[in-house]
């Protein structure tokens, strides 16, 4: 059995980050920039006006004051989006709206909680330098500037940036589409009452959610049963997506069939357990070229070993550089019993005391008890026969969430 370390360099190796492609700049968030952006014009394209106010020749501003305030005869108003052949001369303003082109002559803006107003003139209180409440031409980007590097993961300012520079489609690297397959003979979908035997497939959605949340594309299939006929023809449509994640069906149970199906697939088997609970009986295949993660079923066994697995491969896929979750150390409130030879990630709550943080066990640690990692923010990294663990132990957690949320 091999360490959780050595199954994702494994698994890490085979996944290949996808070929860049033109996406909407409305669908590029958190997409990865797949080419160098240069700047084909100035921002702002043209010197303007950063407030309400007056163009003016700085020169007749001074000195001004609310004693002996200046007053220039308005020629005209300027709005946002219009332009304006007149010229500012000496002991002359134009009426100027912020975004307004500079009029030329002018060279600065009085604001106009600085003014008074008369019929046709303007009394200026305050005198301006030269430049004052103008933006000049490219004085945010120069045309032919390197604005974005490939690799750049794009955020709300470099959508925004990308929209100024007018670059509605920009190379970024896709989401991965990942193909979903609950197997089980027990299954039924979550709107249909339980029958005796039968429970509802929580896994298609808990899946399907994880992987929305690492930047990839569901695609959940009709679950399968245990017989494989029916597992080999949903594998086949899985194996469309760029990637598949199974759950269910790959312990050491008679009816365990998805292992052996992937093999008869052509599927080369790389990992075939992994030193971790919950999540032991994991493999990982590749078949063809696309990765095929098969999960055992367990509800929470089936999320913990997508952190840890899945998601870094979904990230590393999209051109991310930073794959795993965040990690803090804490300490221990109350003693935690679990032991096991294996690396066991257990449910916990953390929380922020002062300087450190505090963590306590969220409850039953079973692999089929949701509850306790509906009840968690992290995962306690116990290595192999390190329990039981004494209250003050300081341990290391993953933070699955925010824990300011
Ligand atoms: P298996 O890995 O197929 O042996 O399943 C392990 C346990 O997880 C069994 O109790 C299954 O009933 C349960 N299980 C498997 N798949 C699902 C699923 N999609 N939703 C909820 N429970 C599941
Ligand atoms: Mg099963």
């Amino acid at each position: 059995m091999i360490t959780i370390e050595e199954a994702l360099g494994i698994i890490l190796d085979r996944v290949e980050v996808l070929a860049p492609r033109r996406m909407e700049l409305e669908e590029s968030l958190g997409r990865v920039l797949g080419e160098d952006i240069f700047a084909r014009e100035d921002i702002p394209p043209f010197a303007n006006s950063a407030m309400d106010g007056f163009a003016v020749r700085a020169g007749d501003t001074s000195p001004a004051s609310p004693a002996s305030p200046g007053r220039l005869k308005v020629l005209e108003d300027l709005p946002a989006g219009a332009v304006t052949g007149t010229v500012v001369g000496a002991g002359e303003a134009i009426r100027i709206m912020t975004g307004a082109p500079l009029p030329e002559g002018a060279d600065a803006v009085v604001m106009v909680e600085n003014t008074r107003e008369g019929e046709g003139v303007v009394e200026v209180l305050q005198p301006v330098r030269p430049g004052e409440n103008v933006r000049e031409a490219g004085e945010s980007v120069r045309k032919g500037d390197a604005v974005l590097s490939a690799g750049t993961v794009l955020r709300p300012p470099e959508i925004g940036m990308l929209a100024a520079l007018g670059c509605p489609r920009p190379l970024v690297i896709p989401p991965p589409a990942a193909a979903i397959v609950s197997t089980g003979d027990e299954l039924l979908g979550i709107s249909e009452e339980l029958r005796p035997g039968k429970i509802r497939d929580c896994n298609r959605y808990s899946l399907a959610a994880a992987v929305t949340r690492c930047g990839g594309i569901p695609v959940p299939l009709a679950p399968a049963g245990d017989r494989d006929g029916e597992l080999r023809e949903r594998l086949r449509e899985a194996l469309a997506s760029d990637l598949v994640i199974t759950s269910g069906g790959i312990s050491a149970g008679k009816y365990d069939l998805v292992r052996e199906v992937l093999g008869e697939l052509g599927g080369e088997l790389l990992i075939r357990k992994v030193s971790m609970k919950p999540g032991k009986p994991l493999t990982f295949t590749v078949v063809g070229k696309t990765p095929v993660f098969s999960l055992p079923g367990n509800p929470v066994s089936v999320l913990v070993s997508f952190l840890q697995f899945v998601r870094p491969a979904i990230l590393k896929m999209q051109g991310k550089k930073k794959l795993g979750l965040p990690e803090v150390e804490a300490t221990l409130s109350e003693p935690c019993f679990e032991e096991t030879g294996r690396t066991h990630l257990v449910r916990v709550r953390v929380e922020r005391e002062g300087e450190g943080w505090q963590v306590r066990p969220t409850g039953p640690q079973g692999s089929g008890i949701l509850k306790s990692l509906v009840l968690a923010n992290g995962l306690m990294v116990v290595p192999p026969n390190a329990g039981p663990l004494p209250a003050g132990a300081r341990v290391k957690i993953i933070l699955l969430d925010d824990p300011a949320e």
